[in-house]
């Protein structure tokens, strides 16, 4: 039996603070509007919402699925919500975000995969909101390339889809995932013209090699940009920690990413797929 371990020193945070993150802050209690930032309680809110970026759920908050880090709710998920890419729109303009970062559960449900309200949301924003750029962090679709497309063909500045671990851990913690039709979905949206990105999180038991040739696999599909950061046990039902991976660890694979080609590379404990994500913006 394992004992949680303390966490160490680099994961303690700061409480967010600053005049536009308290702004921010504001408009999001007055008008009730839903964040991933807030729901999940990211430590990151006070950087993020001070340079204009937030990141929103959208297609309910039951998943399909049921991936061992993950805390959002496995089940049968409710009707899609035809008014749901309005009221995205809405909160993006009311929080005045620069770069919004849109996100969903898995709807393997739906014979689109949700695919049709992820369409409706980025035009819906673009229409509200025309000068915010978007990052829109997509599922697999279950490898149903027709609705794969229906993203591409709205075209957000940023796409990514999260590999989340390497190839040997990927049935333990995405049990309905697939690392080889994960590198798909990414191969497909370069193919598209799609500007690429995709997360890992370490500290799931992988190994130094391991993440390294999963680097150079999302290399291999022309990935763009990649973040990696310290996996962090949500509740005692959640895959445990193996491993704090050390700060000077994060740094050296944000060194070599580089020299891989990756166009961007956030590397260290506290980086969540979506942070920073406004500075990933290239011509
Ligand atoms: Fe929100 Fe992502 Fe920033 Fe966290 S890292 S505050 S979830 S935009
Ligand atoms: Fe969580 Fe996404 Fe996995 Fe669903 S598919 S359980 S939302 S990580």
């Amino acid at each position: 039996k394992s004992k949680r371990s303390p966490k160490p020193s680099w994961l303690r945070v700061k409480l967010p603070t600053g005049e536009e993150y308290k702004k921010v802050r504001n408009i999001v209690s007055e008008h009730k509007l839903h964040t991933i930032c807030e729901s999940g309680n990211c430590p990151n809110m006070g950087e993020c919402w001070g340079a204009g970026t937030a990141t929103f759920m959208i297609l309910g908050n039951i998943c399909t699925r049921s991936c061992g880090f993950c805390s959002v709710a496995t089940g049968k998920p409710l009707p899609a919500d035809e008014l749901e890419p309005a009221k995205v729109a809405r909160s993006v303009s009311l929080m005045s975000v620069k770069h919004c970062v849109i996100t969903s559960v898995d709807r393997d449900d739906l014979p689109d995969g949700g695919s049709i309200i992820w369409a409706k949301t980025v035009n819906a924003i673009r229409k509200a909101s025309p000068t915010t750029t978007m990052e829109t962090l997509i599922p697999d679709f279950a490898g149903k390339w027709e609705n794969l497309q229906r993203i591409i063909d709205v075209a957000p500045e940023i796409v990514s889809h999260n590999l989340e671990t390497v190839r040997r851990l990927t049935k333990q913690v995405r049990i309905q995932a697939k690392y080889d039709r994960s590198l798909e979905v990414l191969r497909r949206l370069k193919k598209g013209g799609m500007r690429t990105k995709s997360g890992v999180m370490l500290g799931l038991g992988e190994t130094d090699e391991e993440v390294i040739e999963t680097m150079e696999d999302l290399r291999s599909v022309g990935c763009d940009i990649l973040t990696l950061g310290q996996y962090l046990q949500p509740t005692k039902k959640h895959l445990p920690v193996a491993e704090f991976v050390h700060p000077d660890r994060f740094k050296k694979y944000e060194k070599l990413g580089l020299e891989m080609g990756f166009r961007f590379v956030e590397s260290g404990p506290l980086v969540r797929s979506s942070y920073h994500a406004e500075k990933h913006l290239f011509d």
